[in-house]
């Protein structure tokens, strides 16, 4: 049984992890933090009160209770300080908050082979994400020219989402970087091309109505390809979240990406 403590707990996220952890076998809801703090965890996402309410305090919170591991899905600003909090009171972070900078990253792995506590990321806990990610490293090897597009709901705080990010950087390891479009092409309005990553364009589109969305399109002589990820709600992260769980501590140092935990 691993021990589980869920911080923003009371987040859209938070709240999921919260259902799926108790509704697992193999997984244990000993805590919750979260700066709203006060509630039954049971209650707050429809199952029965059990009498685990959610705190305020992390470190309080780490050092009374133990935990095996810290799910994180709190805000970007605040992340990079709650994971290294959870490191240095042995707890093994399983973080789904995007928004850490590569220093940050580089931080933290280096803290988690320091203090002998593994620690996992993932950018994007649904397997369709991450399937998408591989494919596009794939066809990249073909089709190198090549714009992401993501969709989000308008309350997320950072642009390009991690996942958009990430599918970049996998990408960057089997193309060789180069800039695409017209070498002398203007923009007549700053940001119409999007975000640029060794030539690749980013574009984030943010409205209400949707949940996290990415197309990758490829385009070569005479045709396109076109790759596209849909999450309908939030439950699409969770067997990801569950199995992090249950693997991050017989991992070592910092992993990053579902795709390290699963065969292909
Ligand atoms: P949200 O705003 O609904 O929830 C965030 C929660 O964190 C809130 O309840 C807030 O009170 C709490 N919080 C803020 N500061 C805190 C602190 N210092 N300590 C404890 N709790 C704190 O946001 P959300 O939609 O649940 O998303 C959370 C994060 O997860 C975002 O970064 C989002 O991009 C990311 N996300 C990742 C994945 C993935 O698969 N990796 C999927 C969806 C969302």
């Amino acid at each position: 049984m691993v021990t589980v403590l869920v911080n923003g707990a009371c987040g859209r996220m938070g709240q999921a992890v919260l259902k799926a952890v108790q509704e697992d076998s193999e997984l244990k809801l000993v805590g919750a933090v979260d700066i709203k703090g006060g509630e039954d965890t049971g209650k707050l996402v429809g199952l029965p009160e059990n009498g685990i309410l959610v705190e305020s305090n992390l470190t309080e919170a780490l050092q009374r209770l133990n935990p095996d591991v810290m799910i994180d899905f709190t805000r970007p600003d605040v992340v990079f300080d709650n994971v290294m909090t959870a490191l240095r009171n042995k707890v093994s972070p399983v973080v789904g908050t995007t928004g850490l900078s590569d220093g940050q990253k580089e931080e933290i792995r280096a803290a988690a082979e320091k203090l002998g506590t593994p620690a996992f990321i993932a950018p994007n806990f649904a397997i369709g994400a991450v399937l998408l990610m591989v494919l596009s490293r794939q066809a990249a090897k073909y089709m190198p020219d090549v714009e992401i597009i993501e969709l989000h709901h308008d309350r997320k705080l950072d642009a390009p989402s991690g996942t958009a990010v990430q599918t970049a950087a996998m990408i960057a390891e089997v193309r060789k970087a180069h800039k695409q479009g017209h070498p002398e092409e203007k923009e007549k309005l700053a940001g119409a091309r999007g975000a640029e990553y060794e030539g690749m364009h980013i574009h984030s589109v943010r409205l209400p109505g949707y949940v996290a969305h990415q197309e990758v399109i490829f385009g070569g002589l005479g045709q396109t390809l076109t790759i596209r990820h849909d999450s309908m709600n939030r439950e699409s992260f969770m067997p990801g979240v569950v199995l992090a769980a249950k693997k991050v501590r017989s991992l070592c140092g910092l992993t990053i990406g579902l795709d390290k935990l699963l065969e292909f």
